[in-house]
């Protein structure tokens, strides 16, 4: 495989990533442009049309395919986006656009999916029996690895934890119920409870930002943040059992998540028996981890059941 490599794009609703991937997961080169959604799928598929044909350009080795990964519904054997509503796209036949312009072979991936792949083949802690990941961004995607094989299951629903309820009184989700978990922890959660306690539009970043600097009300916001983190990740596990769970995305760049009260807070609320059995630990991929995550498809056998 040391001549090869795989294009892998990471569409979403703000930029699209496009990258040169090799078999061990390094990327080779890299392109970041805005997606600029209101100009319509045509427009959007025609750029990364161009980049990949520019990727390809730039590429010495043998590019085997291109994968890309979508924010929401994908049907990789039709080849078809399903549903994804950041992007404004319904059913879209994304392979058969991407093939004619560029002329090489195409697979679609959740971006959920694709990140957990990418840190399942190439993360700090490989290839455990039980791997989850779970990506805090905008929303919150999550995505299992059960045995060698990705969990998308008989809907192509996947895993999605972001839906779990938590607070059956909370704030109204996206998907019309109340206090899903991503009305609380993802990026939109922050910002949604800094307006109504600080009174202030603030991103997830400078909220974090602010209880660092030592504003009480931040430190509240970051406090409930990680009070709430630790819930879903207890129920994730107490569900199961995974030997790892990988936390990527915008939100969990924040270090202090990861502290000692989160730590705390799931061990008391595990089922007994998985005391102390769970790792809990930040992304190692990062910023990239979509595109690295939808290149393994070209270079890994994992059964998508
Ligand atoms: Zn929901």
């Amino acid at each position: 495989m040391e001549n090869y490599a795989a294009i892998g794009i990471d569409a979403g609703g703000t930029n699209i990533k496009a990258g040169l991937v090799d078999a061990q997961g390094n990327l080779l080169s890299v392109q970041v442009v805005p997606t600029r959604k209101e100009q319509g799928s045509e427009q959007v598929l025609a750029l990364i049309g161009e980049m990949i044909a520019s990727l390809c350009a730039s590429s010495a080795r043998k590019v085997l395919g291109v994968s890309v990964a979508l924010p929401g519904g994908v049907d990789d054997q039709a080849g078809k986006c399903l549903y994804c509503p950041n992007l404004g796209w319904k059913e879209l036949p994304v392979r058969e656009i991407l093939t004619a312009l560029t002329g090489l072979s195409v697979r679609l991936v959740n971006d959920a999916n694709a990140a957990c792949l990418g840190e399942y083949f190439y993360g700090k802690g490989r290839q455990a029996r039980a791997f989850l990941s779970i990506t805090l961004g905008t929303g919150i995607g999550s995505a299992l690895v059960l045995q060698n094989q990705l969990y998308t299951g008989p809907f192509g629903a996947g895993v999605e934890a972001g839906h779990m309820v938590v607070e059956p009184a909370g704030a109204l989700c996206n998907c019309g119920r109340r206090g899903c978990w991503e009305t609380i922890v993802s990026a939109s959660g922050i910002v949604r409870r800094a307006k109504e306690k600080m009174h202030k539009e603030l991103s997830a970043k400078e909220v974090f930002q602010l209880a660092r600097e030592g504003d009480p009300q931040a430190q509240a916001i970051v406090e409930e943040t990680i009070f709430y983190l630790a819930i879903g990740l207890a129920n994730l596990i107490n569900l199961f059992s995974p030997e790892e769970i990988r936390i990527g995305g915008g939100v969990a760049q924040a270090e202090e998540l990861f502290s000692k009260e989160l730590y705390a807070r799931v061990e008391e609320n595990v089922y007994p028996t998985l005391k102390g059995k769970v790792k809990i630990e930040q992304s190692s991929l990062g910023y990239y981890s979509g595109i690295i995550g939808a290149s393994t498809l070209w270079f890994h056998d994992i059964n998508i059941i």
